[in-house]
C-alpha cells in the first residue's frame, strides 16, 4: 500500500477498531489515489464526532465502501454516505469528475481522460 495511505491510517488510527495483525483498515491500493481527498476529510471530520468506529474502508462495484459498526448518529451516518456517493462521481485514479464503467468486468470509477490510459 502507498505511503500516503499508510500515513493516513496511522495518523486516524484511533477511530479504527481494526486489530493491527489483522490486516490494512483502508484497503485500498496506489489506483485509488484520486479518493484520497475524500477519505481525508472523512476521517478528519469523524475523528471529531466520539464514539465513531471504522471497521474497514474499502472499494467495491467502484466506489468506496465504509464498513462500521459502531457509527452513532445521524451526522457520521450521513457523512459515510456522503463519501460513498462522491466517490462514484471522482475519478478514482485522478481525482476529476468521473463516472462507474464496467471495464473488462471490473467496475470503476473513472474520468474520460483516464479511461483512455
Ligand atoms: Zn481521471
Amino acid at each position: 500500500m502507498a505511503d500516503n495511505w499508510t500515513n493516513l491510517e496511522h495518523k486516524y488510527s484511533h477511530i479504527f477498531e481494526r486489530n493491527k495483525d489483522y490486516g490494512h483498515a483502508i484497503e485500498l491500493i496506489t489506483f485509488h489515489d484520486g479518493w484520497f481527498n475524500i477519505v481525508q476529510t472523512l476521517l478528519e471530520e469523524l475523528s471529531n464526532i466520539q464514539g465513531v468506529k471504522i471497521n474497514l474502508i474499502k472499494e467495491k462495484w467502484g466506489c468506496l465502501r465504509i464498513q462500521t459498526h459502531t457509527v452513532q448518529g445521524d451526522v457520521a451516518r450521513a457523512l459515510c454516505s456522503f463519501a460513498e456517493k462522491l466517490s462514484e462521481k471522482t475519478c478514482s485514479k485522478c481525482g476529476k469528475a468521473g463516472t462507474i464503467q464496467n471495464i473488462g468486468g471490473y467496475y470503476i470509477a473513472i474520468c474520460s481522460d483516464c479511461i483512455k490510459n
